[in-house]
């Protein structure tokens, strides 16, 4: 029998519940348990992803293709799981799939509900994580703040499913937040009795309410919650903030007593929990000192989650070669040649994201100009590595007006272009490339080093892709094509042939990074940085001596 635990939110959004779901995850996983992690987003978009990163941050892409909420994203990192498109439901989905039904008739002779219709739907898609996943403990995080109107059905849904399931079988977590306030910094608790109270107005107990505070929570803060919110004392969980990194967080919830509640109040007989792997990581990477600096050179600067799983795969190829890595924002739309140096300068290695659209294309090419020139290790990711092909075409082969399509589709020199299966698509949601696609890569390449292996599969996103005839001029000058798809038909890894590292893929390998499991070629893409960092110290004190 699977048990299931809901995650609700109260007093205020972005109080890190993807990250406490994951961190339960990796708990749970590290006890033995099989298990499984869903995310219910109240919006009406049918997925994010034709969704700003403005509004909502990236959009993180599952193996199987499908475009999904940056939580996503954490709940790989913290755990073993590779998640697909069944892990993230909007209500979106579930409107559409329930208007499907009605007008096939399956709903004939009714009047069609918010309930039981749309709470059905709901229900049934958390069941079917638990069917395919088999999953002793099927984690649900509900989006949102408890109170928004859109969350309701989903609220009333996780209701039901307790009555359906039975009350041993499931299990409610509010995450609240204590704020401080005043000049004597007095943490308060009425938020979280608001909150407590609003998720009661629907018919749902919490079991534990896990608090996030700047602050240990006294004995008194947790009496006072516990009374009022009608909530066991010891389950009044303290989640206090971290001072270095996310990957903290499971082990101050374990100390809390996080999950030994959880499988207790599940009736789950404890397995041994042994943190120990998860823990040396978080040591280590806590315990280097030596710093790297890599430029991330994109347009989404200002919004951290723009580029969430870059900057956490950055971060892992940082532990992997026992680093810290410090990554420095750079707006590529301010990067002008004239203050390159400046720019760059103390910067180890240098990446340029993916993206759409012509804003910030020229800062992009000109970034990469300086890091080839410069011989600054590069890595180029989707739209990262169309770019360097333009800037390749333009500067070594002198095509001066060479560019994607996506930008100029009357370009002399196409050197990306629209991908053929592309050409008929009209609807934009869901349509791209999408999704694990093998690749296989060329001996003797910086790829193939990184990867140790010729077969390869890789999450992709895109529309456009490296223009197959210009293969040939490209790789005379020196433009290794290093990885091809399996039919030859798309080239999937670029890399220069006289650099330290300078590597272009057109898929993104962040989203397959996982804090105990770093991907190979940010592995490999530090390890280049912090040579460069050695060199360049080693050239500063040659010329120091003379
Ligand atoms: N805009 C480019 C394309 O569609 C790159 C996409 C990306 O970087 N994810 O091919």
């Amino acid at each position: 029998m699977t048990k299931y635990i809901f995650i609700t939110g109260g007093v205020c959004s972005s109080l890190g519940k993807g990250i406490a779901a994951s961190s339960l995850g990796c708990l749970l996983e590290h006890s033995g348990y099989k298990i499984n992690l869903m995310k219910m987003d109240p919006y009406i978009n049918v997925d994010p992803g034709t969704m700003s990163p403005y509004q909502h941050g990236e959009v993180y892409v599952t193996d199987d293709g499908t475009e999904t909420d940056l939580d996503l994203g954490n709940y790989e990192r913290f755990t073993s799981l590779s998640l697909s498109k069944l892990n993230s439901v909007t209500t979106g989905q579930i409107y559409r799939e329930v208007i499907e039904k009605e007008r096939r008739g399956d709903f004939l002779g009714k009047t069609v509900q918010v309930i039981p219709h749309i709470t059905n739907e709901i229900k049934l898609r958390i069941s079917k994580v638990a069917e395919q996943s088999m999953a002793d403990i099927v984690i649900v995080e509900i989006g949102g703040t408890v109170g928004d109107i859109e969350g309701i059905p989903f609220l009333e849904a996780i209701r039901q499913f307790r009555l359906d399931v039975g009350q041993q079988n499931t299990l409610f977590i509010h995450l609240t937040l204590i704020p401080v306030v005043g000049a004597s910094l007095e943490p308060k608790t009425k938020p979280t009795q608001h909150s407590v109270s609003k998720l009661r107005e629907i018919g749902i107990m919490p079991d534990v309410i896990l608090c996030r505070t700047s602050k240990e929570l006294s004995q008194e803060m947790r009496g006072k919650i516990s009374l009022f919110c009608n909530v066991e004392e010891r389950a009044v969980i303290a989640a206090l903030d971290i001072e270095r990194s996310i990957y903290e967080v499971p082990s101050i919830l374990a100390k809390g007593g996080l999950d030994e509640i959880v499988l207790e109040k599940l009736g789950l007989t404890r397995g041994k929990r042994d943190l120990s792997r998860w823990e040396q990581m978080v040591g280590q990477f806590i315990a280097s000192t030596e710093v790297v600096n890599i430029a991330v050179a994109g347009k989404y600067t200002e919004l951290h989650d723009a580029y969430k799983s870059i900057y956490e795969a950055l971060a892992h190829g940082g532990i992997d070669n026992g680093v810290n890595v410090n990554i420095i924002k750079v707006k590529v739309e301010s990067v002008k040649e004239e203050i390159l140096e400046e720019t760059f300068s103390g910067i180890h290695a240098i990446l340029v994201p993916g993206g759409f659209g012509e804003r910030g294309i020229e800062g992009k090419i000109l970034t990469i100009k300086y890091a080839r020139m410069n011989k600054v290790p590069l890595f180029g990711i989707c739209l990262g590595m169309q770019c360097m092909v333009i800037e390749f075409a333009r500067n070594v082969l002198g095509f001066e007006n060479a560019n994607s399509t996506e930008f100029d589709i009357e370009t002399e020199h196409p050197v990306i272009s629209l991908m053929e299966e592309q050409y008929e698509v009209v609807n934009l949601g869901g349509t791209m490339r999408l999704g694990a696609q093998p690749a296989i890569l060329g001996e003797g390449t910086k790829s193939f080093d990184a990867y140790g292996s010729e077969k390869i599969s890789e999450r992709h996103r895109h529309r456009y892709e490296f223009t197959n005839k210009y293969r040939e001029i490209m790789g005379s000058k020196g433009l290794i094509i290093a990885a091809k798809s399996p039919d030859d038909k798309l080239v999937e890894i670029i890399e220069y042939n006289d650099h330290p590292w300078g590597v272009g893929v057109q898929f993104h390998p962040e989203f397959k990074s996982k804090a105990l499991n770093a991907h190979a070629l940010f592995s490999s893409f530090i390890k280049a940085a912090v040579l460069f960092k050695s060199k360049a110290e080693e050239d500063n004190e040659v010329q120091g001596v003379q």
